[in-house]
């Protein structure tokens, strides 16, 4: 079944990392590293995990030391074969009592027996005689001049009858007495062996017997983890566990005191060296073999058929950050680190590393001419011998990621073989393999040395290292979010070397309305810094505003965040209302833009939905510090002063006329030409340009001597109306949002404002255009203030008009909310018995789509043709698919309407009866 699993592809998961994989199971990596692929209260503390790793060495330990114990054993026994035999002699002589001393001398293997005595052959077949005459040495094992390095151990038991030959019976043999010495100190095998004084069979079977002990104390671990008890009833269980958990700690106690016992008797025997020796290469040699078999089990088996779900970075968070932090462990480490980072360090490691090259160099040239090289070897072993403390040390403080630069691990093996050598090898004199490692050792030291020099000097410029700097800080985990960006943000302004770029400063300039006497000059430095191929772009565009944008674009998420609060809390709609608002304004610099869907949308909140929108875009709301309580008061009041009944003249003609001045400034990259104060003047010009628009044209209200045309001289009565009303609004104190505008930034705005709404007047068509069109062919247009003004009237005049611009479902359907306009004032008109301001007033007579053709032929086409010109960007959107498209559709329904009306009844005025006529109707 599980086979089936395995081979159905949608049972695998994602597969760990080789290195995660390698922290779970291989017992030195799991030792030294936290598993942080598993959740933080899964995992052991490294106490636990050190105990674990002891305890399994313990095991091998043990196993090895058992090895030895074993052979330490049977020479011990035969010392005590003496007394057996002395005994056997007189059991089996009995009660002849002849075992009796001798008075002879007996050399053996360098040996000298004094007290002995004849053990005769008995006739008993039954007796022990044969197993005292199985300790007699052979020949082979006799050396009758032995040197003092090459003596046999003083074991022996029995002597054959050749050893002494004058002996009185047929059959016997020469023993020992038990009151000779028997040597402990000689050990078996000890010259006998060219490398060491340690078989190396007992590396491997020491592992084999000690892996069979690991496994089972490993499986009787992981089963006393997953004893779970969870609730009272549990008890049986509990028990259980906690008998399981005492055998553990039982186990592990005997193997510690088996350990002790036998490393303590090797100890006395004199093998201890010898021992640890066996046991460190047994322990590599079993990591060693764990770590290749973990490798292939990840390669051959989890790759394909993995099991691990979640993914490390999960993990890893900040809490285990700071706990990890907090332990001694770490503080010792970092403390240790910090030494190893340190100059005095790197120079001291550069000079000792020189230094044994020196060194290496001279001992390879003279070492063969040498006899006693003794002095040489101590040296090096010196030297070894503090390399091998760095490694110790590195691997202290980086842990195991020292040895991800594969060098590192070439280096330790070398250093430790080494080191190694230099106490097996020292009975072997020049050892070929020490040679060869020297000579190994110097490369990696002449590695090192440069590999040191990079790191300290490795930067080319102040800047480059400045860099180097910052992006290590960017890369500390201790840093936030924000802290973060804002590095980013300082890295990209010196990579992207704008820095340096000359500031120019026109922010007095155009508060103060008045030409600095500095213009001159600071034209003369844009003309000599990168912004002279655009001679208009230092106009507002400084290096603060530069540096601010970037930091702004940079910090978009997190000020979009606390913007949106904000902005929901003032602008109160449901919240999947703001969402879908959202998208429409992600299309807010396109050319079409249907306002009545977005009535339909914000409702009452359309205007303050709008301006904040747009002053967050243009960041207003900063700059020129808008309380946006105000904000909101003051755009709910020109909402409110909108009259809804005006077919025509309402809030979102407002906002309509508000989106094309915007699609100017972006898409028609008005916005290179005027500062972040016009841009709100603008806006706010834009919205309350017909704030309560009355619904009738200025000739009605001036014919019928209303008390705003008296006011006002009959001299652009609604345009007045609709600044003066609006700026008592603003000055309200509830809704003054210029409250922290400086002096003259406020009465930049005011008159800006003022120049814009009244250039909407229909009669002034020929000022704005003829001034337009007068100044835009000056070099650098617009040049100064005046200018200036001049393109934001006509950009004013022409969203205002811009209907006939827009696509034709959108303009046809303006169209005929002005013509009903158009027709009620007619219906009054009609009501009180005057004479129609427009013939067009008159619903009954009037063929809107030709009143269109004239009104789009004598007003915005005109416009529309020199703002195309000056804005190139835009004139496919507003001229080839708005104002011509449009223009052929009226043609044809103009045309449709004539042959319907059999033409008798329509009565056209001539052209320029209809042109005074046109100019009449307010828009
Ligand atoms: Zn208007």
């Amino acid at each position: 079944m599980w086979i089936v699993k395995l081979l159905n592809s949608e049972t695998r998961y994602d597969v760990p990392k080789l290195w995660s994989h390698l922290v779970s199971s291989h017992d030195v990596i799991w030792t030294w590293e936290e598993e942080k692929h598993i959740p933080l209260e899964d995992r052991y503390p490294f106490c636990i995990r050190l105990s674990r790793f002891l305890v399994l060495q313990m095991i091998l330990m043990c196993s090895i030391c058992f090895l030895f114990g074993s052979d330490i054993g049977r020479y011990y026994t035969q010392c005590e074969k003496r007394k057996e035999c002395f005994a056997y002699c007189n059991e089996d002589n009995y009660p002849n009592l002849i075992c009796d001393s001798l008075d002879i001398t007996i050399t053996s293997g360098g040996n000298t027996y004094k007290d002995l005595y004849i053990y005769p052959k008995p006739g008993d077949a039954d007796s022990s005689y044969a197993e005292c005459e199985s300790y007699i040495k052979s020949a082979e094992d006799f050396n009758e001049s032995p040197s003092d390095n090459s003596r046999l151990e003083r074991l022996d038991v029995c002597f054959s009858k050749s050893r002494y030959p004058e002996g009185n019976y047929d059959e016997y043999i020469v023993c020992v007495k038990s009151s000779e010495a028997c040597e402990d100190l000689y050990l078996p095998k000890r010259s006998s062996t060219a490398v060491g004084d340690f078989d190396i069979s007992y590396v491997f079977i020491g592992i084999a017997i000690a892996n069979v002990f690991q496994y089972i104390y490993q499986f009787i671990v992981i089963y006393v983890i997953k004893i779970k008890t969870e609730n009272i009833e549990s008890m049986k269980i509990g028990s259980w566990k906690c008998f399981m958990q005492t055998f553990l700690l039982v186990c592990s106690a005997i193997v510690t005191l088996l350990v002790v016992w036998k490393c303590s008797q090797i100890a006395i025997y004199g093998y201890a060296t010898e021992l640890w020796i066996t046991f460190g290469i047994a322990l590599a040699v079993d990591q060693g073999k764990s770590l290749l078999f973990h490798v292939c089990v990840w390669y051959f088996l989890l790759r394909r058929c993995g099991y691990l779900k979640v993914t490390e970075d999960e993990y890893v968070n900040e809490r285990w950050l700071t706990e990890r932090r907090d332990k001694l462990l770490f503080n010792m480490r970092k403390s240790c680190g910090k030494i190893m980072e340190s100059m005095y360090y790197k120079r001291f490691s550069i000079i000792l590393l020189v230094v044994y090259a020196v060194f290496v160099l001279l001992v390879l040239s003279i070492y063969s001419q040498l006899s006693d090289t003794y002095v040489l070897d101590v040296m090096d072993q010196v030297f070894i011998s503090i390399f091998l403390f760095e490694i110790l040390c590195n691997v202290f403080v980086q842990s195991i990621g020292f040895y991800k630069d594969y060098f590192n691990i070439f280096d330790t093996i070398i250093v430790l073989v080494s080191f190694i050598m230099f106490f097996v090898g020292q009975n072997t004199k020049g050892l070929a393999v020490l040679r060869l490692l020297r000579l190994v050792r110097l490369v990696i030291v002449l590695r090192k040395v440069s590999v040191t020099k990079r790191n300290n000097s490795g930067y080319a410029t102040a800047l480059e290292e400045t860099l180097a700097i910052l992006k290590t800080l960017k890369s500390e985990k201790k840093l936030n979010f924000r802290q973060k960006k804002e590095l980013t943000w300082a890295i990209e302004i010196i990579e992207s070397n704008k820095l340096y770029d000359v500031s120019i400063d026109q922010k007095v300039e155009k508060g103060s309305g008045q030409v600095s006497q500095d213009a001159e000059a600071k034209k003369w430095i844009a003309m000599a810094t990168k912004t002279a191929n655009d001679p208009l772009q230092w106009f507002d565009r400084d290096l603060d505003d530069y540096l601010y944008e970037r930091k702004r674009d940079n910090d978009f998420g997190e000020d979009k965040g606390m913007f949106e609060e904000e902005f929901r809390q003032h602008v109160p709609l449901p919240d999947r209302t703001h969402f879908q608002l959202e998208k429409i304004f992600d299309d807010i610099a396109k050319w079409r833009f249907n306002s009545f869907q977005y009535f339909e949308m914000c409702g009452n909140q359309m205007i303050a939905h709008f301006i904040f929108r747009l002053f967050h875009f243009y960041d207003i709301l900063r700059k020129f510090q808008v309380p946006v309580v105000s904000l909101k008061s003051f755009c709910n009041a020109i909402f409110e002063g909108y009259s809804s009944s005006n077919p025509y003249h309402n809030a979102i003609h407002a906002i309509d006329v508000t989106h094309r001045y915007n699609y100017f400034i972006v898409s028609g990259n008005l916005m290179k030409y005027i500062s972040d104060l016009d841009i709100m003047a603008a806006l706010l010009a834009s919205v309350i340009h017909d704030f309560q628009h009355p619904g009738v044209n200025n000739e009605f209200l001036i014919k019928k001597s209303h008390a705003k045309a008296v006011r006002y001289n009959d001299i652009s009565v609604l345009e007045n109306h609709h600044l003066a009303s609006a700026f008592a609004v603003l000055l309200d104190q509830n809704c003054d949002i210029t409250i922290d505008l400086t002096e003259d930034q406020y009465w930049v705005l005011r008159t800006s404002i003022i120049k814009m709404v009244m250039s909407t007047d229909l009669k002034l068509q020929e000022d704005t255009i003829g001034s337009f069109k007068n100044y835009r062919g000056l070099p650098n247009f617009p040049n100064n203030d005046k200018e200036k003004q001049i393109l934001m009237n006509m950009a004013m005049r022409i969203s205002d008009y811009g209907n006939p611009l827009q696509p034709h479902d959108l303009y046809f359907k303006w169209m005929a909310l002005m013509m009903e306009e158009f027709y009620q004032q007619g219906d009054i008109e009609d009501h009180l018995q005057m004479d129609y301001s427009s013939p067009y007033m008159n619903r009954r007579e009037t063929n809107p789509y030709a009143t269109q053709l004239s009104f789009i032929n004598i007003v915005v086409e005109p416009m529309a043709l020199i703002w195309v010109e000056f804005l190139p960007d835009i004139k496919e959107d507003v001229l080839t698919r708005g104002l011509m498209e449009n223009k052929e559709i009226l043609k044809q329904k103009s045309e449709q309407v004539i042959d319907n009306n059999d033409e008798e009844d329509v009565n056209l005025p001539d052209k320029k009866k209809r042109r005074d006529h046109i100019l009449n109707n307010d828009n």
